[in-house]
């Protein structure tokens, strides 16, 4: 199947991606680039641009939602971004948040919710 986050990224512009303070650059073994972080609490960073409270939106973001995007940091990207399951990847089993994320965004989730 091809990759459908490709021609979605909803995920990625409405939920707040935290990290811990371990997976950044500054780091040792850290990939995520520290710069491209905030703070958030003592032993965690979150993704800049989802931190807000609206119009979210990582900053490793790129392209037009719904239409073509890519994770600039795909290969560094947070623990929480890889174990975010697509639904179109789940075998035996959904995701309702990339349902919800979808739905919100104007594209149709992989299964009802
Ligand atoms: S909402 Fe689901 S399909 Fe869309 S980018 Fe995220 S994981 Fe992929
Ligand atoms: S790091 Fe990549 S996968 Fe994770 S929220 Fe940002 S753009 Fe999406």
């Amino acid at each position: 199947m091809p990759n459908a986050c490709q021609r979605c990224g909803a995920c990625c512009a409405l939920y707040k991606v935290t990290l811990q303070c371990s997976e950044t650059s500054d780091q040792p073994g850290g990939t995520v680039p520290l710069e491209l972080t905030v703070h958030c609490g003592v032993h965690s960073r979150v993704m800049k641009g989802t931190e807000r409270f609206r119009k979210k939106r990582c900053i490793a973001l790129s392209g037009n939602i719904g239409d073509n995007v890519t994770c600039l940091l795909y290969g560094q990207r947070p623990v929480a971004c890889r174990d975010f399951l697509a639904g179109w990847e789940i075998a035996n089993g959904d995701n309702p948040l990339c349902d919800r994320a979808r739905a919100i965004y104007g594209m149709v989730p992989f299964r009802s919710f």
